[in-house]
């Protein structure tokens, strides 16, 4: 139905840390996603309670910002849901997919890199205005899990920063760039209020530039509870994300933010994935 499938299967379902072209020596298997805790890290002792820091910040004096959803539109323990995820934007091509989410009434989730937010800050006020769910990614790109705990602070304070001064919320989830998780990560995320969200699919859009591509990879590989991960800095996936938005809700999908497919309350510290299937036939 979705034409001729060239991916091989293996190929087709995530397979992670290969994301923005880093830590490409993966294997088969169910999402990785322990892939960088650094060997010889010290464990970081717990600082703090976890659950700080997840109030909204004030709107700055701009106009009112869209209202946060309070609870999930759809339950995703009974509903076939998937989550669209959009990395290291804001970018030129993002307007072009905030527009097609728009007429698609689709809700994604922004993983933000800080200096991207601080050259494209409209962009990431209308992110949020739309109604998408924002979110931290570093200030530079860096690959946290190898990080020193000065670095780490100094990489996620100035993203929250830069964020908030955009949109006037302070996001509550992290995805680390490359997957790239440690310990000490784990410890300063759950002090800060942030969740990690990793992903289940991952179409190497960043890789093969090439619409069709990264369409056939995407469809091939959903399924319910799926996240998905895509990049929105390039115009390549963007024009791929009507004909994926079109034929997964013919397939009965549901689109949803992430926090939305976890039920609406993330953990902070704690790493996700996908919406499991034994979550989604009884009780999480
Ligand atoms: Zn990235």
């Amino acid at each position: 139905m979705d034409g001729p499938i060239v991916v091989r299967r293996a190929a087709a379902i995530v397979l992670a840390a290969t994301v923005c072209g880093a830590l490409s020596t993966l294997g088969p298997g169910p999402p990785r996603v322990r892939l960088a805790v650094a060997a010889g890290t010290a464990p970081e002792h717990g600082h703090g309670p976890a659950g700080a820091g997840h109030g909204r910040a004030g709107t700055g004096g701009r106009r009112a910002p869209a209202p946060a959803p309070a609870a999930p539109r759809v339950d995703c323990l009974r509903a076939k849901c998937v989550a669209l995820t959009f990395d290291d934007g804001p970018a030129e091509s993002t307007g072009r997919l905030l527009d097609i989410l728009a007429a698609h009434r689709v809700r994604a989730t922004f993983f933000i890199v800080g200096e991207q937010a601080a050259k494209f800050p409209d962009l990431v006020r209308r992110e949020h205005e739309d109604g998408h769910e924002i979110a931290d990614h570093s200030y530079t790109h860096a690959d946290l899990g190898r990080a020193s705990t000065k670095k780490i602070l100094s990489e996620l304070n100035r993203t929250q920063e830069a964020i908030r001064r955009a949109s006037g919320v302070a996001p509550t989830m992290l995805r680390p760039p490359y997957g790239s998780l440690s310990k000490r990560l784990t410890a300063i995320t759950t002090r800060m209020g942030m969740a990690q969200v990793l992903w289940t699919v991952d179409p190497l859009d960043w890789e093969h530039r090439d619409t069709k591509y990264v369409e056939r990879r995407v469809l091939k590989a959903v399924k319910p509870g799926y996240i998905v991960l895509m990049h929105d800095i390039h115009p390549t996936t963007v024009e791929a994300i009507p004909a994926i938005i079109e034929k997964l809700a013919a397939e009965g999908y549901s689109f949803v933010t992430v926090p939305e497919l976890f039920g609406g309350t993330l953990t902070p510290g704690k790493e996700y994935v996908r919406l499991d299937s034994g979550d989604r036939q009884g009780l999480p």
